[in-house]
């Protein structure tokens, strides 16, 4: 089992005989600890019956892992100083494909239906480039692509912020937003020294569930998104001096904000973290109703 890319040693060889130079603005830091690549694995329970993405393979630490459990693995990678490496360190799995891209650019719909069979569930597989985690996330969850989940590490800070409630500090738009559409749960932090080179934060499993149906039904998502934006713009004001920022301080408008709040019950002299996600969907309808 010291064969695995995903040791100290090898990792240190391969990158040695490529000549290879980390890329920091990439977010290129490799995992060299096979047991945290197997939790990984376990965190997003990938079977024989799961086709997963990868994004961002490296030189192969976590595909190798996933190549073991999973039917097929497509991994997508930006850097193509890593594709002949990966030639080379998968070469032994055949149920493993490399593409070059970037995540935010590729056609994921027409990749999958290129590279899949259709007959297998769909799994997202990732240890995140961190400069990039949230743009990743959020277009993960706005690709029309039905995931059967999402297991990912990021950033310690970040997952707290994924899967903050209300009245806590990390609470804010993207806890909302992410959490309206899916079920979100840490399964396990990890130690920054578990990488080379090691990132300056430690980082966490996350793993992302789509919802059946999403937490609140709002009639108007882009209202809904702005409202909630708008609310946590400055965290420490009132919800009062966000919405007027937002909406307009003249007279009519501050009527119409008055009207709405009072409607649900919500005071002005209220923080924006004080509100969980149906009170805000509440909101967003009365503001419409109001003609906001
Ligand atoms: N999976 C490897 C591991 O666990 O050791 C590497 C993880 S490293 C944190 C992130 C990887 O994502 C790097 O290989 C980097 O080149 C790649 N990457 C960065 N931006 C990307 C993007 N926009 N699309 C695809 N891959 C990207």
């Amino acid at each position: 089992e010291d064969q695995h890319i995903a040791t100290p040693s090898r990792t240190k060889e391969i990158l040695q005989r490529h000549g290879f130079r980390f890329k920091k603005r990439l977010g290129q830091n490799f995992l060299t600890n096979p047991r945290v690549l197997e939790r990984i694995v376990q965190a997003g329970a990938v079977s024989e019956e799961d086709d997963v993405i990868e994004i961002g393979p490296g030189i192969g630490a976590l595909t190798e892992f996933l190549a073991e459990s999973a039917h097929r693995v497509l991994a997508l990678e930006i850097d193509p100083r890593l594709l002949p490496v990966l030639a080379e360190t998968m070469a032994p799995y055949p149920n493993v494909a490399v593409v070059e891209g970037d995540i935010l650019k590729v056609d994921l719909p027409s990749m999958i239906a290129e590279h899949f069979d259709g007959a297998h569930r769909l799994k997202v597989v990732a240890n995140l480039p961190y400069y990039i985690t949230t743009p990743i996330l959020l277009h993960l969850i706005q690709t029309p692509v039905a995931f059967a989940g999402i297991t990912v590490m990021m950033q310690k800070e970040v997952a707290d912020r994924l899967t903050a409630q209300p009245q806590s500090k990390d609470y804010g738009s993207l806890s909302i937003g992410v959490q309206q559409r899916m079920v979100v749960e840490t399964a396990f932090t990890v130690s920054r020294t578990a990488f080379v080179p090691a990132p300056n934060v430690d980082s966490a499993i996350v793993n992302l569930t789509r919802r059946a149906v999403p937490l609140v039904e709002v009639s108007d998502q882009a209202a809904f998104d702005r409202l909630v934006r708008g609310s946590f713009a400055a965290r420490r004001k009132t919800l009062w001096n966000n919405l007027t920022n937002l909406f307009g301080k003249d007279d009519a408008t501050k009527a119409k904000l008055t009207a709405a709040l009072a409607s649900v019950a919500v005071a002005p002299s209220a923080r924006a973290e004080t509100l969980s996600i149906p009170q805000f969907a509440d909101l967003a309808e009365a503001l419409k109703a109001n003609g906001l």
